[in-house]
């Protein structure tokens, strides 16, 4: 098997039939084997019934892995990652933003060029309004100060990579998954090639902004530890503003003989400190509750049914 494409699907029942006629339509022709390993993200409209539609026609060698809930993309890309049996290994979105003429493209570069080993796409011209690129930029900016791995702006999980690349995320069994970060620790070396994402096949997006906000944070704390070490800094600044404002405070009252009335200030002061504390201690919590669901080592996803075309209907 050449060629695996991993296809995440939540609630895209319109979508992954065009999808698979779009591959078979972009792959004619090409001269190898492919297999497309769809998974049905807990999805509640008939992406599943439309799966199976597609598994048994098997137009061309289709894997269905259908999940027991939403577990998110990310645990879907894992669950692909693990049931693909192709040499090279590509991500790509159902809902045909990503066109599969370009993992086409991706997959002669990597015939072409031996010495890469991921061909990755980012999007060269953003269809989103200004405030949401100014978020994604800052997002980069950020995250690409504080942690040690760096992260290419607009860089998307439409990915096609070599089998080793594959081994080495999979060993990444961590609980909260960040590919983007993923992609960047595992290293390997990258050609990064501008792509255009054409609008949605059908349905809708299902990220909104406060989701891609909570992925940011995802970030950031998956790939740093420096919030850590700013709540620490935070707390030695103004352990030293309360020392001189203290000496202030002595000072007027020793020499100058003023009396402070000092209600509003210490309602001020408690409140600061007060905020101060449980943002420290809420920086602290976020990475306490990452170790103990890391620690309770849960699936990272539970698959209800699995379809494969080697073994007609098995099932976990
Ligand atoms: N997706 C998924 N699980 C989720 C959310 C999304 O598998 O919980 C899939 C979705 O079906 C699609 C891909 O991830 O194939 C990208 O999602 P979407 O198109 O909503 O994101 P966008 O293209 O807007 O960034
Ligand atoms: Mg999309």
């Amino acid at each position: 098997m050449k060629l695996s494409l991993i296809v995440p699907c939540y609630n895209e029942a319109e979508n992954v039939q065009a999808f698979q006629d779009a591959v078979i339509d972009a792959f004619s022709g090409c001269g190898y084997d492919y297999e497309i390993i769809f998974i049905n993200d807990g999805s509640r409209d008939a992406t599943l019934h439309n799966l199976k539609k597609i598994f048994r026609a098997q137009k061309c060698p289709v894997k269905v892995i259908s999940f027991s809930r939403n577990f998110g993309k990310e645990a879907g890309l894992y669950a692909g990652l693990e049931h693909a049996s192709g040499e090279y290994i590509s991500l790509i979105d159902a809902d045909l933003q990503q066109r599969p003429e370009i993992v086409r493209d991706m997959v002669r570069m990597l015939d072409e060029s031996p010495e890469t080993d991921v061909i990755a796409a980012y999007q060269d011209r953003r269809g989103e309004g200004k405030v949401l690129s100014f978020f994604k930029k800052s997002f980069y900016a950020i995250i690409n100060k504080l942690s040690k791995v760096t992260l290419q702006p607009d860089a998307s999980d439409f990915r096609t990579f070599r089998r080793s690349v594959r081994d080495s995320m999979l060993e990444m069994a961590e609980y909260h998954r960040f590919s983007k970060g993923i992609f960047a620790w595992v290293g390997y070396d990258t050609q990064f090639i501008p792509y255009t994402a054409c609008e949605r096949h059908a349905g809708s997006s299902k990220w909104n902004f406060w989701k891609l906000l909570n992925y940011a944070i995802e970030g950031i704390i998956g790939y740093s530890t420096a919030p850590l070490r700013f709540s620490a800094c935070v707390g030695a600044f103004t352990a030293v503003a309360a020392v001189i404002y203290l000496i202030t405070v002595i000072l007027q009252k020793l020499i100058w003989g003023i009396d402070v009335p000092g209600y509003a200030s210490i309602i001020v002061l408690i409140l600061f400190f007060g905020s101060m504390q449980l943002f420290g201690q809420g920086i602290i919590g976020e990475y306490v509750g990452r170790t103990f669901e890391q620690t309770k080592n849960r699936p990272i996803y539970i698959a209800k049914e699995i379809l494969t075309y080697d073994t007609e209907d098995s099932h976990e």
